[in-house]
């Protein structure tokens, strides 16, 4: 496994690995792996000849008081784990190599990050889909995998992808959890041992909104509500916000037809959580005189 630093240096290997025919899988991260990306790595593995991880803590996609400064990060872990899936090139730019001092273009997927985090953390998705773009145009790949861990960020790049005509197939993992149902992510570090109990509280709240999506809600705000109740029960959680929004362009007030996503932002204790559920329609919920939603038109998301 090759370690990449400069940017220039990557290009150079994907251009002779193009060269040679051969197809590239990339892995965006963070660093501070677990199990969630690694299932993403394996996935790239499989579809690909040559596989790179980018580990990078990006800069501009966090804002002022985040917690850039103290996000977890081991290196010789990380290389450990991916070294095991194998994966080709791990690719880890400083951030001076990834940003000029006088960088002025951004990337700007526009309607779909305003809402859900995009509400609550100004400017984020902004980074996200900037260094994106530049992480597509150093490594080439012919294939990107993304979790849906961070749906919004997975629909902010598939709209950046089809408007800027980036010739790149997008590839969504489904989330993988700890066995209590806990989202798996690099945060969870944060959590002392009682934060992590009351941090079960946002899985059990898409539980108790898939069941009453199950049970016959009459409309979103019934899910929400059933989500919301549950979270209200813990009291060390704070909810930023539970939503319930059309899973393929993120708009409010979804139509209980379609495909919803239910996303939860919230803080256990100074720590931020998120998680996700996408909730397929029932047939039984449609109105009388419609026919049954055509399977074959549903896009599993
Ligand atoms: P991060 O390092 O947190 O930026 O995540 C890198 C990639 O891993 C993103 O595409 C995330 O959506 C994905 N990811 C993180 N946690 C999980 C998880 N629990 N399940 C699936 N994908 C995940």
């Amino acid at each position: 496994m090759m370690v990449i630093a400069a940017p220039g240096e990557m290009t150079r290997y994907s251009s002779a690995a193009l060269h040679r025919g051969e197809r590239i899988g990339l892995v965006p991260t963070m660093g501070y792996l677990h199990e969630g990306h690694l299932t993403l790595m394996r996935e790239g593995r499989r579809r690909c000849s040559v596989l790179v991880a980018s580990i990078f803590v990006n800069p501009t996609q966090f804002g002022p008081g985040e917690d850039l400064a103290h996000y977890p990060r081991n290196f010789e872990r990380d290389c450990a784990m991916l070294r095991a899936v194998p994966v080709d090139v791990v690719f880890a730019p400083e951030p001076a190599a990834m940003y000029a001092p006088d960088a002025q273009t951004w990337v700007d997927a526009g309607e779909i990050t305003r809402g859900l985090c995009g509400a609550h953390r100004p400017g984020h998705f902004r980074g996200v889909t900037t260094v994106v773009a530049k992480l597509f145009n150093i490594v080439k790949p012919h294939l990107a995998v993304f979790g849906e861990k961070d749906f919004q960020q997975l629909r902010a790049i598939q709209r950046m992808v089809h408007d800027l005509n980036f010739d790149v197939e997008i590839v969504p993992v489904p989330i993988v959890r700890e066995k209590d149902g806990l989202a798996m992510s690099s945060r969870n570090a944060y959590l002392s041992s009682a934060e992590r109990e009351d941090a079960l509280a946002l899985s059990l709240a898409l539980r108790a909104a898939q069941e009453e999506h199950r049970t016959g809600a009459r409309c979103a705000e019934e899910i929400v509500l059933a989500a919301t109740g549950v979270i209200a029960r813990h009291k060390g959680v704070a909810i930023e916000y539970v939503e319930a929004v059309d899973a393929e362009t993120l708009a409010p007030h979804p139509s209980l037809d379609r495909p919803i996503l239910l996303a939860i932002a919230a803080r256990v204790g100074k720590t931020r959580l998120i998680d996700n559920a996408v909730l397929e329609p029932q047939p039984c919920a449609r109105p009388e005189g419609e026919g049954h939603p055509d399977a074959t038109n549903r896009r599993r998301v």
